[in-house]
């Protein structure tokens, strides 16, 4: 046993040697200081990182070194794996250990890179490539690898306002997939706030309760690459057989296929077999059906036959549980509840900047030893996370004009109808709608439970107070100066 141990340690103190001289020292010290090789058996090499997002970390910046210094010092069969302390399940206590492979050395990588089109629908053992699949009897029992990413699932996408219609969607289709009336599910929103997740988590959760049928995730630049690749070779009848073998079909950002005619007019005709079929697809595209420029109408109306349903970004308390399933993901449990909620004030953009955020202070602190205070979050998120202060939130409007004219904003939010209470409901409600681009109904539902008509009716009270009430258009004009300022 000792002469293992050594031997391990050896031969990660080797590998370190070549990692270090290939990165810069800051980022050998956030990032492999921490590391521990805890095994080798059968040439593969276990080392021990603190925390989920160590292992991602890794394995997506610096997959190439490691897989360099691994082949370096073990010879080509040298393998590597982690292992991860992990919280055992979403709020469990107990810590357990999670062994995942290194995406050089084993299949299933982080971002997986579809396999070519030929590979990819039946890799012949002895070299032949099938030119036509579809006439092979059985074929729909060949294992088409889904590219689904196990991490991004139901369980932990969490539900706010912001995504509860497509998130309940996407769990229907999951039950009875291309049987309910959401086919296709178009799901839309900006960047960052968890279209590619959901798109994932719905595949998932069809494996999981269908094991039997055919999923498979794309990006639409990855459906448009094969596309081009089958043109060239001439094996667009496969690349469409290929498509219509499978039972579900997930294609994300499909407002890459806009303006690539040729692309389209095939998706339209996987489309219709797959409506004809009753087979689902889930469509995700950073615009509504109504609003992507540079597709042909005869899609985008296909498009709308089923539901399509957005993606908001969601508000500060759905903010913090994100936060705090990230954290409790990457195995942090003792971080202080004001940092979380500082963070959650603070980032307004999306999602994945919080993540961002959320990676810089925990390296930051794991390099330095810190804890991780308010202070820290503050000094992080001003160096490393631009365009968050700018980004005006409904919280933060409700906030500053609650301050203007002191009232709490338990108050303001409450159902009281006294005069100054509403004026500043009005008002919250007035620039809310100006500087987010939250609905009406929307800001409605976060101003104390009104409709949207009451949020009109208060934007139209507020105009006219303006333009008859100077004290007042000056109140308004100072709050507008403070919130511009944020
Ligand atoms: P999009 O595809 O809309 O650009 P992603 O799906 O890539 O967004 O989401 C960005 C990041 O935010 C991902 O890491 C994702 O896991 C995370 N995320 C987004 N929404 C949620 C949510 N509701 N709960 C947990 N994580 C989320
Ligand atoms: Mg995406």
């Amino acid at each position: 046993m000792p002469e293992e141990s050594s031997n391990y340690q050896t031969i990660w103190n080797e590998c370190l040697k070549i990692i270090q001289s290939n990165l810069s020292q800051e980022h050998f010290e956030t990032w492999f200081q921490p590391v521990v090789p805890v095994s080798l058996k059968k040439q593969e090499l276990t080392i021990q990182v603190p925390s989920m997002f160590y292992y991602e970390f890794i394995e997506k910046n610096f997959w190439k070194v490691l897989k360099t210094a691994v082949r370096h010092v073990m010879g080509p069969d040298g393998k590597l794996a982690y292992s991860v302390v992990m919280q055992d399940g979403k709020y469990g206590k107990d810590k357990k250990t999670l062994t995942l492979p290194h995406s050089s050395t084993e299949a299933g990588s982080n971002q997986p890179a579809m396999p070519p089109l030929s590979k990819s629908v039946n890799d012949d053992p002895h070299g032949r490539e099938i030119v036509n699949p579809f006439v092979i009897p059985g074929l729909k029992s060949i294992n088409i690898n889904s590219q689904l990413n196990s991490q991004l699932n139901f369980d932990n996408f969490i539900e706010g306002e912001c995504n509860r219609l497509a998130r309940a969607a996407g769990f229907a289709v999951a039950k009875n997939p291309g049987k309910t009336s959401f086919n296709p599910l178009f799901i839309h929103s900006e960047v960052g706030l968890g279209k590619t997740h959901l798109a994932h988590a719905i595949g998932l959760e069809i494996k999981a309760n269908f094991p039997e049928k055919t999923v498979l995730y794309v990006d639409a630049e990855t459906f448009l690459q094969q596309y081009l690749e089958a043109v060239k070779s001439q094996t667009i009848n496969d690349f469409i057989h290929f498509y219509q073998m499978l039972d579900v079909l997930i294609i994300d950002d499909v407002q890459f296929l806009a303006k690539k005619e040729k692309t389209q007019e095939i998706f339209f005709h996987i489309f219709n077999f797959f409506q004809r079929e009753n087979r689902q697809m889930v469509i995700t595209s950073d615009k509504s059906p109504s609003s992507l420029a540079g597709f042909e109408q005869r899609l985008l109306s296909r498009f709308k036959w089923g539901l399509s349903a957005d993606l908001q970004i969601p508000d500060k308390e759905t903010r913090v549980r994100i936060i705090k399933s990230k954290l409790a993901n990457s195995g942090i449990t003792d971080i202080d509840e004001e940092v979380v909620d500082y963070l959650a004030y603070r980032i307004v953009t999306n999602v994945r900047e919080i993540e961002g955020a959320l990676i810089s202070i925990l390296a930051q602190s794991s390099l330095n030893r810190k804890t991780i205070t308010v202070e820290l979050a503050k000094q992080m998120i001003d160096k490393f996370v631009q365009n968050t202060i700018h980004e005006i939130s409904i919280d933060y409007i409700q906030k500053v004009v609650c301050d203007y004219f002191n009232i709490p904003v338990y108050q303001m939010l409450s159902k009281s109808r006294k005069g100054e209470i509403v004026q500043v409901r009005h008002l919250s409600m007035y620039f809310a709608k100006k500087y987010t681009n939250l609905s009406l109904a929307q800001i409605g539902a976060r101003s104390g439970d009104k409709d949207h008509a009451t949020v009109l009716h208060a934007c139209r009270a507020v105009e006219n107070q303006q333009a008859t009430n100077p004290k007042y258009a000056a109140d308004l004009n100072n709050i507008d100066k403070i919130l511009k300022n944020a």
